[in-house]
């Protein structure tokens, strides 16, 4: 086993936010407890907030991020925007494959993975998700699951500098239902493994989140489990005290 990555607590906003949601940004961009540098924090805000939020913490421990990008550079894609446009926006991040997307939209893996080497070629950290429905779990077939996901949704030039992984069991995400922490547990495991097979010692230094109504009260059991290196938080982190919360455990 390599060295533990530094831990990421990533939030994700979705759909929500308007300009006076950016005093949100700065409370949290202030916290001492993003200044104690034990872990990184990042909120992957709606498109239309990034450019504001992103000067906003400029000079904080705050990151920006996206939510999605497109895997080409630029053209006739009404409605979409380019890894390039976010990194042109100062975002440092872009979510990609997340199950909301993987479903509404049909993205699957072979486009996830395009939009990650879309991300990393602009010089964007992906953020990418992968996890299991209830049937697939409750069928056995959660693991073989995250194997063709990861096998299929990461590029080779993926590394522990450019890539996070996001866990998120799709039953889990909004529903205020998370997975044991044996659970958890045993696909972090699963996915380190993969990792370290494909991409050796990189294996080792990618980030491994964990996503799915994590909140205040489950945080810390969840974020001490071995190769969890951070959470994906959507709900939570809409509200400063809870997003707050959740970093304490570290
Ligand atoms: C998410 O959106 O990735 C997520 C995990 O949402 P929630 O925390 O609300 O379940």
């Amino acid at each position: 086993m390599g060295p533990v990555p530094k831990p990421l607590i990533a939030g994700n906003w979705k759909m929500n936010g308007m300009r006076g949601s950016l005093a949100q940004i700065k409370e949290i961009a202030a916290s001492n407890m993003l200044a104690s540098g034990k872990f990184d924090a990042l909120i992957c805000v709606p498109a239309t907030l990034m450019h504001s939020a992103a000067l906003l913490t400029a000079h904080t421990p705050l990151k920006i991020g996206a939510q999605d990008c497109h895997d080409r550079e630029n053209g006739a894609y009404t409605g979409d925007i380019s890894a390039g446009m976010i990194a042109d926006s100062l975002g440092s991040h872009v979510i990609i494959g997340h199950s909301e997307r993987r479903t509404r939209y049909r993205e699957d893996d072979a486009l996830v993975r395009s939009k990650t080497i879309a991300a990393h070629k602009s010089g964007l950290i992906a953020v990418v998700c992968i996890g299991e429905t209830e049937e697939e779990r409750s069928s056995g077939r959660t693991l073989d699951v995250l194997r063709y996901q990861l096998a299929g949704s990461l590029p080779d030039g993926a590394t522990g500098e450019n890539t996070v992984i996001a866990y998120e069991p799709v039953w889990a995400i909004g529903t205020g239902r998370t997975a044991s922490i044996a659970d958890i547990a045993e696909a972090h495991r699963f996915i380190r493994s993969e990792l370290c097979k494909r991409f050796d010692s990189e294996g080792d230094r990618m980030r491994i989140l964990y996503g799915g109504s994590v909140k205040p009260s489950n945080a810390d059991e969840i974020l001490h489990v071995e190769n969890v290196d951070g959470a994906l938080v959507g709900g939570a982190s809409l509200t400063v005290r809870d997003f707050l919360s959740i970093c304490s455990a570290y």
